[in-house]
C-alpha cells in the first residue's frame, strides 16, 4: 500500500501526459515552457521510450515528390500543402528546442530515386514547386541526374535523381537523449516502467510493479501521447500500428553517398550514418504482416532490403550489415496527426505516422495551445 507521504506528494499533478516519445516529451516541454508553474508529470511503459522515436531512421524531411503527388491524388492539395508546411515548421521549432550540434544535425540535402514507374513524376515538379512556393525560399525540388554515377548507384535502376537542399539528418539517439535531459531540466518529472492501464475523468490508473497494486494519479489534464497503442486506452481512436524495419551497415571504407535518400513514395528510405549506410522501409510488401505492435523481425522484408541494398545502392561495393531493428509507426485513417479533446480533462494527440520527427514538436504547440 501506499505511504502518507507517497499519496501527498507524489500522485497530484496539474498535467500528466503517457509516452515519453518525441510527442509526449516536446508536449510536455512545451507546456513547461509556456506554464512554469505547472506540475508536470510523464509516465512512460518503458525503460525508454519504446515505439518510434528511438527506432526511426533520423530524417528530418517533409516528403519526397511522388510522397507529395500521391498525397495530393489521395487528399487534396490544400491537405497536401498543410501538411508540408506543419513538418516545416515543426522541423523548425525542433531546431529552436534542441540545439542543432546535440541531435547531430547535418545538412546533406535530401534525394529521391525516379526508376521507370516513376518517371511520370518528374513532369509535375514545376508543378509542386510552384505549389509550395509560399513555405521555401527557393524551388524545393530539383533534378541532378549527374550525381547518379557519382553515388554509385545501379543505373538500370535508377533512372533519375530529385534533389532537395531543405532536407537535413539527425542522430536519432542523441536526439531523443538531448530531448529527454531538456524535459528534466525544465523541471518535468519522468516515471519509466509505468504503463497507464486507464485514464477516466481527472484520474489515470497505472500498476505499480513492486506493491502490485493499482494506483491512481489524478491531473487537470491527462495527454495521451501514446502513438500506435493508443487504442488499448481509448479504443474509439482507430489508429493501426504499422510495423517497420531498419538495418545498419558496418562502416564502409569507400560509401560514394552523403544525405537521406527516398524512393517509391517513401516506402523505402536509406541515408549514411558518417560511412555507414541504415535503411530501412518495405512495409508495402507485407502490409497485413507488418500491421502489428511486436518488435520483431519480418525475414521477408529484411531479405527485399538486403537485395535492393546490393543491387541497386551497393552494387560492386563489398559491405556487411551489422545490425537490425524494428520500431512501431501509428497510422490514422487519412494518414493525417489527431490532436482532439476526447472529454473535458483527456486530450489525444496521435499519429505523426512515418514523419512524426518532423512533426510532433508543431502538434505539440497545438496541444499546448488547447490548455491557455
Ligand atoms: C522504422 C521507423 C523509421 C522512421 N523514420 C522516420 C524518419 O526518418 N523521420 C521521421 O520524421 N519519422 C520517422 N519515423 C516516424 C517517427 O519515428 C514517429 O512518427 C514518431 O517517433 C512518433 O512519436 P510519438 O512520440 O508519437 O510515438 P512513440 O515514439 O511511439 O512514443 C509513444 C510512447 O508511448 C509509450 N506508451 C505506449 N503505451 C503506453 C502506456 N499505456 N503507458 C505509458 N506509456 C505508453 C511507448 O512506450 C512509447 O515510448 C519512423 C518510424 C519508424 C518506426
Amino acid at each position: 500500500m501506499l505511504s502518507f507521504w507517497e499519496k501527498n506528494s507524489l500522485l497530484n499533478y496539474d498535467c500528466i501526459i503517457a509516452g515519453s516519445g518525441i510527442l509526449g516529451l516536446s508536449t510536455a516541454c512545451e507546456i513547461k515552457e509556456n506554464f512554469p508553474g505547472k506540475e508536470v508529470l510523464v509516465l512512460e511503459r518503458g525503460i525508454f521510450p519504446t515505439g518510434a522515436s528511438t527506432k526511426n531512421a533520423g530524417f528530418l524531411c517533409f516528403g519526397s515528390l511522388t510522397e507529395i503527388l500521391a498525397d495530393i491524388k489521395f487528399k487534396d492539395e490544400d491537405d497536401a500543402f498543410q501538411l508540408v508546411e506543419n513538418r516545416w515548421r515543426g522541423i523548425s521549432l525542433l531546431k529552436q528546442r534542441l540545439s542543432e550540434n546535440k541531435m547531430g544535425y547535418l545538412k546533406f540535402g535530401g534525394y529521391e530515386l525516379i526508376d521507370d514507374k516513376y518517371l511520370n513524376a518528374l513532369e509535375k515538379i514545376d508543378y509542386v514547386n510552384e505549389l509550395l512556393k509560399d513555405i521555401f525560399d527557393e524551388n524545393a525540388f530539383e533534378i541532378k541526374d549527374e550525381l547518379i554515377k557519382d553515388f554509385g548507384f545501379n543505373r538500370n535502376f535508377v533512372k533519375s535523381l530529385v534533389y532537395s537542399p531543405y532536407e537535413a539528418q539527425i542522430d536519432t539517439g542523441e536526439m531523443m537523449k538531448t530531448l529527454l535531459k531538456y524535459a528534466q531540466f525544465l523541471g518535468i518529472q519522468i516515471i519509466n516502467g509505468c504503463e497507464v492501464k486507464d485514464v477516466y475523468k481527472n484520474k489515470v490508473a497505472a500498476y505499480h510493479n513492486i506493491l502490485k497494486e493499482e494506483i491512481e494519479f489524478t491531473s487537470d489534464c491527462t495527454i495521451i501521447c501514446t502513438n500506435a497503442f493508443t487504442n488499448k486506452l481509448i479504443p474509439e481512436m482507430n489508429v493501426k500500428p504499422g510495423r517497420g524495419q531498419v538495418l545498419i551497415t558496418k562502416p564502409i571504407n569507400d560509401l560514394k553517398f552523403k544525405g537521406i535518400f527516398h524512393y517509391d513514395e517513401g516506402y523505402y528510405y536509406f541515408r549514411n550514418y558518417g560511412k555507414r549506410v541504415i535503411f530501412g522501409g518495405g512495409r508495402n510488401l507485407d502490409f497485413e504482416g507488418e500491421e502489428t505492435d511486436e518488435f520483431e523481425q519480418n525475414e521477408k522484408i529484411i531479405n527485399d532490403l538486403t537485395q535492393k541494398l546490393n543491387e541497386i545502392i551497393l552494387p560492386n561495393q563489398k559491405y556487411e550489415i551489422e545490425d537490425t531493428w524494428a520500431g512501431i509507426m501509428g497510422f490514422t485513417e487519412n494518414k493525417l496527426p489527431v490532436v482532439q479533446r476526447v472529454s473535458d480533462n483527456i486530450i489525444v494527440a496521435i499519429s505523426c505516422n512515418g514523419m512524426g520527427i518532423a512533426l510532433s514538436s508543431f502538434i505539440a504547440r497545438q496541444i499546448a495551445g488547447l490548455l491557455s
